[in-house]
């Protein structure tokens, strides 16, 4: 099978767990995700799973991306925050859809991979951060949608505090990799909503940041 037919594939599959949103469909279509994976995973790009990085870190499964990206509900004049570069994989699909996307990632390696594709494929919008996200973005806050793509023991208080009212923050939330669910926190003019999503398993949110001196890829 080639490449466009394992891409239609999987779009097919990611419909059927219920990712209808046209425009999240078609922004992962046109992201090549073969270019956010390593050499010799590059067959598995378009297989709903997800893949090894370097540094001991994953590129998630797609239809964990399309579902929580389809959750987060985005605008086209929003401005996103990410806590979790990686691959970039995921920043690079919220780009098309959003006015702005700023990501933090607290492994400089993987920030410096992830942002040397971002220009090769001239994604513009992606601003980013080399630091702990657990403390978000305090210069650019407001945000209008927060994604946390690893996993806190609980909601990060300054991520609340940085989302715009009714904004929208999804993250997954659990103390072991077996036990994480993914919660939705709406901010609204009461207080902030707490809805619970699908149980995940992501690596977990860690403090500080880490230089990266392997060359894993
Ligand atoms: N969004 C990524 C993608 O599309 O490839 C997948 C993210 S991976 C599952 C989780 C990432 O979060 C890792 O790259 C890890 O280094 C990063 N990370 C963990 N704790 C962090 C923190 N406190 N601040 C920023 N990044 C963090």
């Amino acid at each position: 099978m080639n490449e466009d037919a394992r891409k239609i594939r999987l779009i097919m599959e990611l419909r059927r767990i219920g990712v209808l949103d046209t425009d999240v469909l078609s922004a992962m279509e046109r992201i090549p995700r073969e270019r956010f994976v390593p050499d010799l995973f590059k067959g598995q790009a378009y297989e709903n799973t997800a893949l090894p990085i370097a540094h001991g870190q994953t590129i998630s499964q797609p239809s964990v991306v399309g579902y929580m990206t389809q959750q987060l509900e985005i605008g086209k004049r929003m401005k996103v925050l990410e806590i979790g570069t990686g691959s970039g994989y995921q920043a690079a699909v919220l780009s098309r859809l959003c006015r702005r996307v700023y990501t933090i990632e607290r492994n400089r390696d993987l920030l410096s991979h992830a942002v040397k594709l971002f220009q090769e494929l001239r994604l513009n919008n992606i601003t980013t951060l080399c630091a702990d996200g657990s403390g978000g973005w305090p210069e650019q806050a407001p945000f209008e949608r927060i994604l946390v793509t690893a996993a806190a023991l609980d909601v990060p208080p300054a991520l609340l505090e940085q989302l715009a009212p009714d904004g929208i923050m999804i993250l997954p939330v659990g103390d072991t990799p077996d036990n994480q669910q993914l919660l939705k926190c709406r901010r609204t003019a009461e207080g902030i909503d707490y809805e619970t999503l699908w149980p995940v398993r992501f690596v977990p949110l860690l403090g500080g940041i880490e230089n990266g001196v392997e060359n894993g890829r």
